[in-house]
């Protein structure tokens, strides 16, 4: 306990997953040595979005509509002219009956979890406590720390279904049961970080029903995914409905330190979060949203997610999962379906070391991962299966990529080894 400080303070000091993560990443960022970086969310480094970028940060400058961005707080609900863009083009592609007013734009999505989390779960005014359900363990590790209260979280371990001989994909195992009367928010990944996983249409539309009835709010986490940026390798459709809050980002698009998030939810959870942004920090930087909202009104966002960024990662995932099935012969192993997103989650069934050993291990070799505990946020499903396995970026340089699978590979037998002395 550190007295100096408030319990709100001290809350967010304990130690984390999330903040691991982001310390591994400034270590990578500003170490002398080389480190094979397969642990962060980075997006990898695509050059056609990132000149496209460049090239309309020239054009905010040449016109000078930069002046704005520079000169002026924004609308707290974010960017008008970006919204009003936003909603035609989901209303004229998807048919959604969204206007600018149904979309908040907020610090991020990390930003809007904490949001969103805090004024879901939690304790209301008439005194009852309600949490927050992941309905598909495990899930994504920036959901973990945001409580503002102790034991927010709940989540429902996916059922194993093997595919393959090393393959391995985690099905939605949940029903209109699991909404017990305290949850009040169910939040599912698509494409799930940290598997890879894509929920089938048939499980979204199963969980957009279960919450309706149950009249719960049904965050999707597309920040990967529909429709933009779209890295996304199986069939899969974009869903919204009134109770769904779709919550999306510019990051993986290639604009993370941009920290632009964006929620579609019904117009009073979008003026909600206005009046948390106006009051945590007036409004928010409008820089991404003024880069990107030409791009979103031409649709030129769509193509590049589907025509360029899919298919980089596509690409990136097939070699990756190459160069495992190369150097793993002989081990035990399993990697889930990669389905989308920009990571491999690798099985060790029986591994005789656990996953934070091992990822000391792989550290001290120079190799970046992230165990496999920390995506189990909730302490109602701790099983062995949770120590078993981590998760790998193939977002960086195939180079690196190979060479950090190789040094996995030899770590793993060197453990597996050691039982066998
Ligand atoms: N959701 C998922 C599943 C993520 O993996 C990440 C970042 O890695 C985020 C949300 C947060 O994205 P942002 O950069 O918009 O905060």
């Amino acid at each position: 306990m550190n007295n100096r400080y408030s319990a709100f303070a001290n809350r967010f000091l304990r130690p984390s997953g999330t903040k691991q993560l982001m310390d591994d990443l400034s270590e990578v960022a500003n170490g002398a040595e080389a480190i094979v970086n397969l642990g962060g969310g980075n997006p990898g480094h695509i050059s056609a979005a990132h000149e496209l970028f460049r090239h309309r940060i020239q054009s905010l400058l040449e016109d000078r509509s930069i002046d704005d961005v520079l000169r002026r707080y924004d609308d707290p609900q974010g960017h008008l002219p970006f919204r009003k863009a936003l909603a035609a083009q989901l209303s004229s592609r998807y048919g959604w009956r969204v206007t600018a007013d149904n979309i908040a734009l907020t610090a991020g999505s990390q930003t809007s979890f904490f949001m969103l989390f805090n004024a879901f779960a939690g304790l209301y005014d008439n005194g009852t406590q309600k949490k927050i359900m992941l309905p598909l363990a495990p899930e994504y590790i920036g959901y973990t720390d945001v409580g503002l209260t102790d034991d927010m979280l709940s989540s429902k371990p996916g059922a194993i279904e093997y595919t393959g001989e090393h393959a391995y994909k985690y099905r939605l195992d949940f029903d209109a049961s699991d909404i017990t009367d305290d949850v009040g928010l169910v939040c599912v990944s698509r494409p799930t970080n940290p598997t890879g996983n894509v929920i089938t249409d048939q499980e979204l539309s199963h969980l957009l029903d279960v919450t309706n009835q149950a009249q719960v709010p049904l965050i999707i986490d597309g920040a990967y995914g529909l429709p933009f940026p779209h890295i996304v390798f199986s069939e899969a459709t974009p869903m919204f409905q009134e109770h769904a809050i779709l919550c999306l980002s510019l990051s993986k698009l290639g604009l993370p330190g941009l920290r632009t998030g964006i929620v579609i939810a019904d117009a009073e959870i979008a003026a909600m979060l206005s009046s948390l942004n106006a009051i945590f920090s007036l409004a928010n930087n409008s820089l991404g949203a003024q880069i990107v909202e030409s791009l979103l009104a031409s649709g030129e966002v769509f193509k590049l997610s589907e025509n360029v960024i899919k298919p980089f990662y596509a690409e990136k995932s097939v070699q990756a999962r190459q160069w495992i099935s190369e150097s793993f012969s002989g081990i035990d192993y399993y990697v889930h379906e990669s389905e989308g997103a920009i990571f491999l989650w690798l099985w060790f069934p029986g591994l005789p070391i656990d996953d934070m050993t091992l990822y000391r291990r792989l550290k001290s070799r120079g190799v970046l991962v992230l165990p496999g505990q920390y995506f189990f946020p909730s302490r109602d499903t701790k099983n062995a299966h949770q120590q078993e396995c981590i998760r790998l970026s193939y977002a960086q340089e195939p180079a690196e990529v190979k060479r950090g699978i190789e040094i996995i590979a030899d770590e793993v037998r060197r453990a597996q080894e050691e039982r066998t002395r």
